[in-house]
């Protein structure tokens, strides 16, 4: 696995698959890095599809607010490219801040609306932060595919946006959440969980779960699935909910009847530690 951090070089190693004498598929899996199974899922998502893989690792100083935990954010490098290495990656792109950002940008992408919903609402200029990033890096892969986690709903549905309106010639692929035996999705956050905590956090899939199963037995009131999903996540001690919702799935506007497909969302604080989870409700499946 070659390992570059310069963007220029980058570019260039991108540009020899795509106009090498026979042309190549390039998947892009862009990542903060401290990585687990669901990264990992990713990359092989993008290996079964594309003749070339890009992983990268940067935490993107961009989308962290000042009270956030960008400085204590897990950093396992050396860790990581061992994994990479074993699932086939062809280029680990890790630039550090000063090689994405040498002088002060004058320019981002925002997608205001869709990116002040769910987490944007919580996490002001977060979603400004991401969409930047990923144009950034979208700019220099110049990837035909780029995979991301469902367990970051509201992330996707910024990032999808950004593709259609800005015409970035890829395609967004969508990968299923993976999660422990005990349902908690993983997270490179879950490192910070004391065993307690760990147990707290299960509240977030239990409370998905619930309304699932509600849902599969015949529930439509979306007032009534809001409030036992919140009577779930306020049960565990050490939570804090951010947000509990039912939402359209590309916009992120709330609901107040279920859609064919609904976005159920959800974000919590467990002791300092903020987590998101989610699940797509599909009222054909419910109703099959
Ligand atoms: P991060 O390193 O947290 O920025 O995540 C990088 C990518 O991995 C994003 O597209 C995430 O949605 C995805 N991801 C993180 N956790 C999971 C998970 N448990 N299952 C599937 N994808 C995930």
């Amino acid at each position: 696995m070659r390992i570059v951090t310069s963007p220029m070089e980058m570019r260039s190693a991108c540009r020899g698959y795509q106009r090498g004498v026979v042309e190549q598929s390039l998947g892009l899996v862009p990542t903060m890095g401290a990585l687990h199974e669901g990264h990992l899922s990713l990359v092989r998502a993008s290996r079964e599809r594309c003749d070339r893989t890009v992983a990268s690792i940067f935490v993107n100083p961009l989308q962290f607010g000042p009270t956030e935990d960008f400085a204590r954010y897990p950093r396992t490098f050396e860790e990581d490219c061992t994994l990479l290495e074993q699932e086939g990656v062809d280029i680990l792109f890790a630039p550090t801040p000063a090689e994405m950002y040498p002088t002060a940008m004058q320019t981002v992408v925002d997608v205001p609306e869709i990116g002040g919903r769910l987490d944007g609402a919580s996490r002001q200029g977060h979603f400004r932060g991401v969409a930047t990033v990923v144009s950034k890096l979208f700019n220099i892969v110049q990837p035909d595919y780029a995979f991301f986690g469902q367990k970051d709903a509201a992330q996707v549905a910024v990032l999808r946006a950004m593709v259609r309106d800005l015409n970035y010639g890829l395609e967004v692929v969508v990968c299923p959440t993976v999660r422990r035996n005990n349902g908690l999705a993983m997270s490179s956050r879950n490192r910070y969980l004391t065993e307690c905590e760990g147990r707290d956090a299960q509240a977030l899939s239990r409370s998905l779960r619930h309304v699932e199963d509600a849902v599969a037995n015949g529930e439509r009131s979306v007032a009534h699935l809001r409030s036992s999903m919140m009577g779930d996540l306020k049960s565990s001690g050490s939570l804090r909910v951010d947000y509990a919702d039912l939402v359209h799935p590309e916009t992120l506007e709330s609901v107040e009847e279920l859609l064919p497909e609904t976005l159920v969302a959800v974000a919590a604080w467990v002791g300092k530690t903020r987590l998101v989870d989610n699940c797509i409700v599909d009222l054909g499946e419910a109703t099959s």
